[in-house]
């Protein structure tokens, strides 16, 4: 078997290409192969699938392809364009690559199976590629499989935001909880958002009005959103956002205390943390702490209590449980928690739908944190638009449709 015919066979070529020479450097560490088609070869109408349409003219191209061994490969082939009696001149398409791109399709589809389990420049540095190759390769397939995604079956979404750059730029997030997956990611942290998620839901064969179940902050912002454009949707609010807002009003009285009483100092986590998940000597400072009739302790104690709320075991009970909660915060005589208690007792309805939705952002969390160290790793992706990409290739579920 000659070294041509064994390309030809590894490569999968059919008629009319075939592999015309090869020249492997062992010193520059490559391997170029040269495809041409027979002389007087014929090709389909890319258009209208007219067969046997004669070549009009040819262009040179070259293809990264899968490394040989430990060298680089590169195909090269005289692309042509046709004359389509119907549809007039028209580029083929060759069977190894996608149009525009520099890179075989195997090729393509490797460094997508990298930057799936790595950061893309460690994925760049592994293929010997430019990362801004490795890029424009990550967003075809992206965008491509998510034109393809269907969004029909979604009932169930939880929303939320996310630190998109340094400073004050945000992402939000739209999450499938049955299927844990990201639907849609978009800047800013706005009611537009939920808009613009109607739309995408709409494009995806979806419907506003699908969406049954939404888990939101109290932010109102994504209330009006909710409202305005998901019609048929229930809201809850996310429990630990409701728990946080509580800590929040802790935090806030502990530290207008600690101007007069030193102890407290540096003792914000002790505070915020459930006992459980404190250290044997956390435990002890934050027993000492109690007993000195604190603000801060009482404000504990509601916090504690606060969380209690979503232990019983209804919904009635939930509420009869909150409004005596409510009743206990508001005459605290503590500023900030009388504040969070009103602010409570507003999103009353929506903190109790959790009695019968029972569903919660802790999976955006999970998803949030996979995105931000993707984003660490990479020092901070350049724009929103390599962060949403990344954020649909790690957590979309995507299907990629890889060739093989
Ligand atoms: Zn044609």
């Amino acid at each position: 078997m000659r070294d041509t015919d064994l390309l030809q066979l590894a490569l999968g070529l059919v008629p009319p290409w075939m592999v015309k020479a090869t020249n492997f450097d062992a010193e520059a560490r490559r391997l170029d192969i040269e495809i041409d088609f027979t002389k007087g070869g014929r090709f389909p109408c890319p258009h209208c699938a007219k067969t046997d349409c004669p070549v009009h003219d040819t262009a040179m191209q070259t293809w990264r392809h899968l490394d040989f061994f430990q060298h680089q490969a590169f195909l090269h082939a005289r692309t042509p364009r046709i004359t389509c009696p119907d549809c007039g001149v028209k580029q083929i398409a060759v069977p190894w690559a996608r149009p525009g791109s520099g890179f075989t399709l195997l090729f393509e589809a490797l460094a997508m199976t990298l930057m799936t389990a790595m950061p893309v420049a460690a994925a760049a540095r592994l293929m010997g590629e430019h990362d801004t190759r490795m890029w424009r390769v990550l967003h075809h397939w992206v965008e491509q499989a998510r034109e393809r995604a269907d969004y029909s079956e979604v009932r169930r979404v939880a929303i939320d935001e996310t630190a998109a750059k340094r400073g004050h730029d945000y992402m939000s997030l739209f999450v499938d909880i049955d299927k844990r997956s990201v639907l849609f990611a978009t800047e800013g942290r706005g009611a537009e958002t939920i808009a613009k998620f109607a739309d995408d839901l709409e494009a995806h064969n979806g419907h506003a009005s699908n969406i049954k179940q939404v888990c939101i902050d109290m932010s109102a912002a994504f209330i009006k959103g909710v409202t305005d454009n998901l019609p048929e949707a229930e809201i809850t609010f996310d429990k630990f956002h409701a728990v946080k807002l509580v800590n929040d009003a802790v935090d806030k009285v502990r530290r207008a205390e600690s101007k007069g009483r030193p102890e407290l100092k540096r003792t914000r986590y002790l505070w915020l943390k459930n006992e459980p998940s404190l250290s044997a000597r956390g435990r002890r400072q934050l027993a000492a702490l109690t007993t000195l009739h604190l603000k801060t302790a009482r404000a504990y104690q509601i916090r504690l209590a606060f969380q209690e709320i979503y232990q019983q075991p209804t919904r009635g009970w939930g509420a009869l449980f909150l409004d005596r909660w409510y009743a206990w915060a508001i005459r605290s005589r503590l500023e900030p928690i009388k504040h969070a208690a009103r602010s409570i007792k507003r999103h009353r309805e929506g903190i109790l739908a959790w009695f019968d939705s029972h569903i919660a952002n802790g999976l955006i969390e999970g998803i949030n944190s996979l995105v931000q160290a993707a984003k660490a790793k990479a020092r901070g992706y350049r724009s929103t638009r390599t962060l949403k990409a990344i954020t649909y290739l790690i957590a979309g579920k995507l299907d990629l449709r890889l060739p093989t």
